[in-house]
């Protein structure tokens, strides 16, 4: 099980959050002008790194609150994302 470092609640169990996937992931400004492709890669299509990836995650259990993280892929090790904008 992973502990997770909440930025306001501190280190917490796995269990207490909800996966957001990918990070820094811009909603369209004009979905409509997208086609059916772009629409789908924008809704689907993730990178999947070996090594760090860019994460959100969401306190569930706690404040309520959406994170960003960095995540190594190949140890599971966690820290902050720089990008982190909350
Ligand atoms: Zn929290």
């Amino acid at each position: 099980m992973l502990l997770i470092d909440c930025p306001w609640c501190g280190p917490r169990a796995e269990v207490e959050f909800r996966y957001g996937g990918q990070a820094h992931i811009a909603y369209p400004e004009d979905p409509a002008a997208l086609t059916d492709q772009e629409w789908a890669d924008f809704l689907f299509m993730r990178d999947n790194p070996k090594g760090e990836f860019h994460e959100r995650w969401f306190h569930t259990a706690g404040c309520r609150r959406w994170f960003d993280v960095v995540r190594d892929t190949a140890t599971y090790v966690l820290r902050p994302d720089p990008e982190h904008d909350a």
